[in-house]
C-alpha cells in the first residue's frame, strides 16, 4: 500500500559529462546558500529577545496558592500517578493547628519535587490534579550546568506571594463557567442534582 506520493523511482542511468563534472550542482548549491544571505534571519537572540508564547504553552510548573495565600496541594499523589515520565515525587504531612493560613487542606506536601530532566511537559499532572494546585506556565526552565539543579523543589515550584501567576487562560471554558456557580467551587464535587447546594468533596 502506498502511504505517500513522495517515493522516487531510483534510476541507474549513466551520468552525463556535465553531471560527472559536478560543477553545475556545486554552483546551484552555492546559489541556494547565497540566497539565504539576503533573507531575514529567523534566529532569536534569547534571552535578550523572546519569542511570543501561546498563553497555553506548557513550560515550567507552578504550585498554586489559594486566594488567601495557602498552598492548594493536598499531596494526594494523583499528579505523580498520572505522570508518564515518573518525574514527580512528594512526601505528605498533616497540617497542624494554626497552620490553616499556610495549607488549604488537612494534608499537605511537606516536600514536592519535579525532575525537569525527566519531564516531557505533557500537562497530564495539571489535568489529573483535583485541587487546581499544579499548572504548567509559559516560563522556560532555566539552563543549568549540574543535573541535580534540575530537580525543582517547593522553593522553586510554589507560587510566591509577591509574584502571583495568572493561570486563568489555561483553564477550560467549562471550568471557568463552573466556578461562577455560587456554592460550587472548583474543589467541590460537581453533582447535577445538588447544583447550587455546594456538596463537599
Ligand atoms: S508535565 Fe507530564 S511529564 Fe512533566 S511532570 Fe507533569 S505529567 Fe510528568
Ligand atoms: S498537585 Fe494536585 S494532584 Fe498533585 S499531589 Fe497536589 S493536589 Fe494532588
Amino acid at each position: 500500500m502506498q502511504l505517500t506520493n513522495r517515493s522516487k523511482v531510483v534510476s541507474n542511468k549513466e551520468q552525463s559529462f556535465m553531471e560527472r563534472l559536478y560543477l553545475p550542482a556545486i554552483a546551484k548549491g552555492m546559489l541556494i546558500t547565497a540566497s539565504h544571505l539576503f533573507k531575514k534571519t529567523p534566529t532569536t537572540k534569547y534571552p535578550e529577545q523572546t519569542r511570543p508564547m501561546a498563553p497555553v504553552y506548557r513550560g515550567e510548573h507552578v504550585l498554586k496558592r489559594d486566594e488567601n495565600g495557602a498552598e492548594r496541594c493536598t499531596a494526594c499523589g494523583l499528579c505523580a500517578v498520572a505522570c508518564p515520565a515518573e518525574a514527580i515525587t512528594m512526601e505528605s504531612a498533616e497540617r497542624k493547628k494554626g497552620e490553616e493560613h499556610l495549607y488549604r487542606e488537612e494534608k499537605y506536601a511537606r516536600t514536592y519535587e519535579i525532575n525537569m530532566l525527566r519531564c516531557i511537559f505533557c500537562g497530564l499532572c495539571e489535568e489529573a490534579c483535583p485541587k487546581e494546585a499544579i499548572f504548567l506556565t509559559d516560563r522556560i526552565v532555566d539552563a543549568e550546568y549540574e543535573r541535580e539543579n534540575f530537580v525543582y523543589g517547593k522553593d522553586k515550584l510554589v507560587e510566591k506571594m509577591t509574584a502571583r501567576i495568572d493561570v486563568s487562560k489555561r483553564q477550560t471554558l467549562e471550568v471557568a463557567e463552573f466556578k461562577k456557580i455560587p456554592g460550587l467551587k472548583h474543589n467541590e464535587l460537581y453533582d447535577g442534582k445538588s447544583l447550587g447546594k455546594g456538596k463537599k468533596h
